[in-house]
């Protein structure tokens, strides 16, 4: 396992050096009029021998041999890079892990990024999770002043799987709030679920935030969260992960609306 793990370790390094990462787009609909209003940008890793590799593996890996700001790098300047040619109301999201949030480097990376790609910082947002949190308090407060300071959104992403304290939400004051596409599917199954997600909604509203239900599959899962108040909905409902190219299209009206379930 160990030699396995090695072997993993310097073939992503290769990945990174040799342009084997790519990132793909998920529409992000509005919940009222189920229009494109931005994507999630997600990268992808595949490997030459073993085919595709989750980046819920690969993500961790490159934490840990400190890979991840290069990685991290990569992935916001490729998806500035591509979001700058669509129209000026559609937005980019881009995932951070918290080992970059500790890099005091991180807002100049952004702002020098969002120089060379020209997008405008209104357009571009951020999304990280409780786990910055785990770390130092003023730390993360600054960081997250300083990231706020260059104009762009921030996003808490993955609410409702981890402490999910509402003390993040009142000191932080993110832009937006993400409902975890686990706890938004188990809605059906587990009825407490809704009245969970209720309050958690209401809460957001009153610090302002608007609301994401992510992972979303089928039509009962978007008007259950459309009902309870979210304003923004992203699943398999309205679409996988696409390419540039299928992002582009959808943009342009040519893809389908609610493309499974
Ligand atoms: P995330 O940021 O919460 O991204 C949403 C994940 O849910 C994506 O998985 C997406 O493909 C998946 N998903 C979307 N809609 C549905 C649905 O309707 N049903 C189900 N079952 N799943 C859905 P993905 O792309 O495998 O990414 C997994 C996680 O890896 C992400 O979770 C994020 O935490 C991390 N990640 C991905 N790309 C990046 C990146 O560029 N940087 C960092 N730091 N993390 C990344
Ligand atoms: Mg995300
Ligand atoms: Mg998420």
């Amino acid at each position: 396992a160990a030699r396995q793990r090695q072997l993993m370790e310097s073939d992503l390094r290769v990945a990174l050096e040799k342009g084997q990462l790519r990132v793909v787009y998920q529409p992000q609909v509005d919940a009222s009029s189920e229009a494109v209003t931005g994507f999630e940008a997600l990268v992808r890793w595949d490997h030459p021998e073993h085919g595709p590799v989750s980046p819920a593996v690969f993500i961790p890996l490159a934490e840990e041999i400190r890979l991840i700001d290069e990685i991290g790098e990569w992935v916001l300047r490729t998806a500035c890079a591509e979001a700058v040619k669509w129209p000026p109301h559609i937005s980019v999201a881009v995932n951070l892990s918290p080992v970059q949030f500790k890099s005091p480097a991180l807002p100049s990376v952004v702002r020098m990024v969002l120089g060379d790609t020209e997008l405008a910082a209104k357009r571009l947002e951020l999304e990280i999770t409780e786990g910055v949190f785990l770390s130092n308090d003023d730390h993360v407060h600054e960081m997250i002043a300083a990231l706020k300071k260059i104009g762009l959104k921030l996003a808490l992403d993955d609410f409702g799987t981890g402490y999910s304290s509402i003390g993040y939400l009142n000191k932080a004051v993110f832009h937006k709030l993400k409902i975890d596409g686990s706890f938004v599917r188990e809605a059906s199954s587990r009825p407490e679920n809704v009245a969970i997600i209720q309050s958690i909604v209401q809460l957001a509203k009153s610090f302002r935030m608007s609301v994401t239900a992510e992972g979303v599959e089928t039509a009962e899962d978007f008007e259950r969260m459309r009902d309870l108040g979210c304003d923004t909905i992203q699943g398999y409902l309205f679409g996988r992960p696409l390419s540039y190219d299928r992002a582009n299209q959808m943009v342009l009206g040519l893809g389908a609306k609610r493309m499974a379930g």
